[in-house]
């Protein structure tokens, strides 16, 4: 019997996917697959932001029940491209978690930015399997993340690739037999570029990554490394290991996507080519395993795996996320509010590229962090830490 067989049998029916983010980098690629296996998973929701377009056109080949756009402003046009299909649309804030409620079997969470929580929230309240790609959620509302998947008896499988990669080769049953988690980074378009290289650099330049193909956001973040810093902040929460057992280490091809230290020497790593639709994979047909169209990885033609330690002059985003983590309660989500806002702005080319850690900086040392009590409490401290920013970002443009 084939793999695809294998699973078909095992699943019983097709798994029913809903993809939050659907016409982004994630969410292509999560339809790749899909598409690709038609026997094995059906479609229940897709959702985008704005692009109507692409999200009708994505409808229209993968025929989900429901389509979700979050601006409202597209509604219209979104009716009227699926007129005659059958598939139901909506739009706006509550349209996105409509999305996430609806009966699917695993939900991919793609939205890029802390606009994903309410989405991915929603599907863990409804105990559901949620393939996490959007790590700003953990970030910013970690220990309520946590908290509501126990409660509800959710599942998270991480897509990030670092951490799909930790999970593959933890032995969660036994922590304490765990020295450290080692998180690996390409050290982004920059890595070996001079401070003053930097400051020049522009949009273009920061978002051509040299191993990845990624969204703009999070493309920027490779580059001033907060991505890897994020990632920290995701990777306590997802595995529950403190800052200081959480090394990082940088790995210009990207091929070991992180590693596990274990406390009689052992390193354990998970190796792939820099394609995400192998953590993909890994989650839509977790606990088993399914075929994905990866290029195979040819260490051979490789030969040289190199490796070095991040340098936290030229890179500050990374002390930041470490300083926020240890900081706590409403640290990591001003972190992170400050960091999209400064991302946006030099996407805009209203900042410069190093100006984007010092917009951080500077948001971070006008909040002492308190405690967040629940979701409203950290809302209320995201929209007063982009106000905040938005202010610093304009006296640095
Ligand atoms: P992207 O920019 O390519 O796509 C983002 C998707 O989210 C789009 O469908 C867009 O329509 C939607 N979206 C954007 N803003 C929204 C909003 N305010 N409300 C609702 N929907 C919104 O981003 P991406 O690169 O696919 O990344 C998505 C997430 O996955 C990010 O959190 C990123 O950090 C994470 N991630 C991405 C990769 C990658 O290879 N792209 C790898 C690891 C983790
Ligand atoms: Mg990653």
């Amino acid at each position: 019997m084939s793999l695809s067989e294998n699973l078909a049998n095992a699943l019983g029916a097709p798994r029913r996917i809903a993809v939050l983010g659907a016409t982004g980098s994630i969410g292509c690629s999560t339809l790749d697959l899909i598409e690709r296996n038609p026997g094995l998973f059906e479609v229940e929701a897709l959702t985008a932001n704005r692009s109507v377009a692409a999200l009708a056109e994505q409808a229209l080949r993968v025929r989900p029940r429901f389509v979700a756009l979050g601006e409202e402003a597209g509604y219209a046009e979104l009716k009227a491209a699926l007129s005659g299909s059958g598939i139901e649309v909506a739009a706006g804030p509550q349209a996105l978690i409509e999305a996430a409620e609806r009966p699917s079997d695993f939900v991919m969470s793609g939205i890029v930015g802390a606009a994903g929580l309410p989405p991915t929230l929603a599907a863990v309240r409804r105990g559901a399997t949620v393939g996490l790609a959007n790590k700003e959620t953990l970030v910013c509302a970690g220990e309520l993340m946590t908290a509501e998947v126990s409660r509800w008896g959710a599942t998270l499988l991480p897509v990030d690739s670092e951490h799909n990669a930790i999970f593959q080769v933890l032995d969660a049953a036994t922590p304490e037999a765990v020295e450290k988690l080692i998180l690996t980074a390409s050290g982004g378009p920059f890595r070996t570029c001079s401070l003053d290289e930097m400051r020049g650099m522009k949009p273009a330049q920061a978002v051509a990554h040299p191993n990845w193909s990624m969204g703009a956001k999070i493309s920027v973040d490779s580059a001033t490394m907060m991505n890897k810093g994020l990632e920290l902040i995701e990777a306590h929460h997802l595995f529950g290991f403190d800052e200081q057992r959480i090394d990082i280490l940088v790995h210009p091809q990207s091929v070991i996507h992180s590693l596990v230290a274990y406390v009689d020497g052992s390193v354990l790593a998970q190796l792939g080519r820099p394609d995400m639709r192998t953590p993909i994979a890994y989650a839509l047909a977790w606990p088993r395993r399914m075929s994905a169209p990866v290029e195979k990885l040819d260490l051979a033609e490789i030969a040289t795996l190199t490796f070095e330690a991040p340098d936290a002059l030229r890179f500050p985003a990374l002390r930041l996320a470490r300083e926020a983590l240890r900081q706590g309660g409403s640290a990591p989500a001003v972190l992170n509010a400050a960091n999209e806002v400064a991302v946006a702005a030099f996407l805009d080319d209203r900042i410069g590229f190093l100006a984007i850690a010092e917009a951080v900086e500077r948001t971070l040392e006008r909040y002492a962090p308190t405690p967040i009590e629940g979701l409203q409490a950290m809302f209320d401290t995201d929209s007063e830490a982009r106000r905040c920013a938005a202010e610093i970002v304009a006296a640095l443009a």
